[in-house]
């Protein structure tokens, strides 16, 4: 069977169907979305002929089952050649995912509103977390289907008892090319030596305020120059680039928008002004209270000559500076005001073994279970590349039918 189409694109139209025998070929998929119920004829007429197909190849017949559940339809230019190219992870929208996140972790120490695990919702029993060697299966799968990046997150992941342990199997995985962590910082200092032999290659820290008081009002915890030296240490590693990581709230911290762009100078790292999401525990999430990129960089622009600098990818969520005449750089993250969706390329794996395919998703794809059940690499490999297909096309922030997600960052995985 081969799909004979005209030029692929956002815009694509389908021209016929017709036979094809031969399973050697170079697939290339592009998605469109299905304009006119004339083009659900088509999509029914290629889904009842792919059970004929002689392919093993799990990416089409992962696209053609996804188009169940799609508003999208493949496109396939014929044969052209017997090269078979790598298997990807590639959504509807032709985002190719390289990028894992993978909380070890629903806990924290740390009690920071917009994150927190709400009162009356209980932690996973331990039992229910995968387990080291869970996530090491299911990265190296992730690898082969074109991941490249591994963060680690939470919760707070240094809660989790010998994390270096995770690391040092992460990092002996083929194909890992960079293996990052974040935390709140409250004892990474101490073990940052381990992480780093381990093989972790870099460091985001969390900081939401640098005056002492307010960084124990906003985290419930006292010893704010425990996080300080977790950044210095992973300076002196060179866990380059260590990136600093500030939620600004109106109201509650965006006073301190040029003290932070003083500290990315003065201690030459990245600080990340992120904007505040409406995912929080309390619900106090705004517009209002988001402050813009725009707005942050009238706050700087007195004191500071910023020179932007160049996405190295596209699916980079920061937009960042230089701050020059010195050291240091600022970022800015904005998923309210300007999405970055488009070019996502980021899948969750939840503590508890869950696929999320947005960190806004509202329904969540469970792995662990049939990974305990016995499913085979190749068969996990097919759910994955199925699920991605489900990833959705962005967050629909201040859209009308916007719901918030049921459960909180920290038992996401931010
Ligand atoms: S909101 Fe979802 S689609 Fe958008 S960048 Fe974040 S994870 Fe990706």
């Amino acid at each position: 069977m081969v799909l004979s189409l005209g030029s692929c694109g956002s815009q694509a139209r389908v021209l016929g169907l017709g036979s094809w025998e031969s399973s050697n070929f170079e697939l290339r998929t592009f998605t469109f979305r299905l304009r006119t119920s004339a083009f659900r004829f088509e999509q029914q007429t290629l889904r009842s002929q792919v059970s004929s197909l002689k392919t093993q190849d799990p990416r089409l017949i992962s696209y053609v089952s996804g188009l169940a559940s799609s508003s999208s339809l493949i496109c396939m230019p014929p044969a052209l050649s017997p090269k078979i190219d790598p298997v990807l992870l590639k959504d509807r929208f032709d985002r190719q995912i390289t990028d894992l996140r993978v909380s070890v972790t629903d806990r924290c120490n740390f009690k920071c509103s917009y994150c927190r695990t709400p009162h009356g919702v209980h932690f996973a029993k331990r039992e229910s977390l995968l387990t080291y060697e869970e996530i090491e299966r299911l990265a190296g799968i992730f690898l082969d289907l074109g991941v490249t990046k591994i963060r680690l997150t939470g919760g707070e992941p240094l809660l989790r008892r010998n994390l270096e342990r995770l690391v040092g199997k992460l990092s002996a995985l083929k194909g890992l090319e960079d293996l990052a962590l974040t935390t709140n910082g409250f004892n990474f200092y101490d073990r940052a030596n381990r992480f780093k032999n381990a093989g972790l290659t870099r460091v985001t820290i969390s900081l939401d305020s640098l005056r002492q008081d307010r960084f124990r009002e906003i985290t419930g915890y006292a010893d704010y120059d425990d996080v300080l030296r977790s950044i210095e240490t992973a300076k002196e590693l060179k866990l380059d680039p260590v990136k600093v990581n500030c939620v600004l709230i109106r109201g509650v911290n965006d006073d301190e928008i040029t003290d932070f762009a003083r500290f990315a100078s003065d201690w030459d790292l990245e600080v990340r002004f992120i904007e505040f999401m409406p995912i929080d525990e309390e619900e106090k999430w705004t517009r209002e209270r988001v402050v813009t990129g725009s707005e942050i960089l009238q706050t700087l622009k007195p004191e500071f000559d910023l020179t932007p600098v160049a996405r190295e990818d596209a699916s980079e969520t920061a937009q960042k500076f230089e701050i020059s005449g010195g050291a240091g750089r600022i970022g800015l993250i904005l998923p309210v005001s300007e999405p970055f969706c488009g070019n996502c390329s980021r899948v969750r794996l939840t503590a508890d073994g869950k696929i999320r395919t947005c960190l806004f998703s509202l329904v969540e794809y469970d792995v662990r279970d049939r990974m305990r059940a016995g499913a085979t690499d190749e068969e996990l490999k097919k759910f994955l590349i199925s699920t991605v297909l489900k990833k959705e096309e962005g967050h629909r922030i201040g859209e009308s039918d916007f719901v918030p997600p049921s459960r909180s960052m920290s038992y996401i995985g931010g």
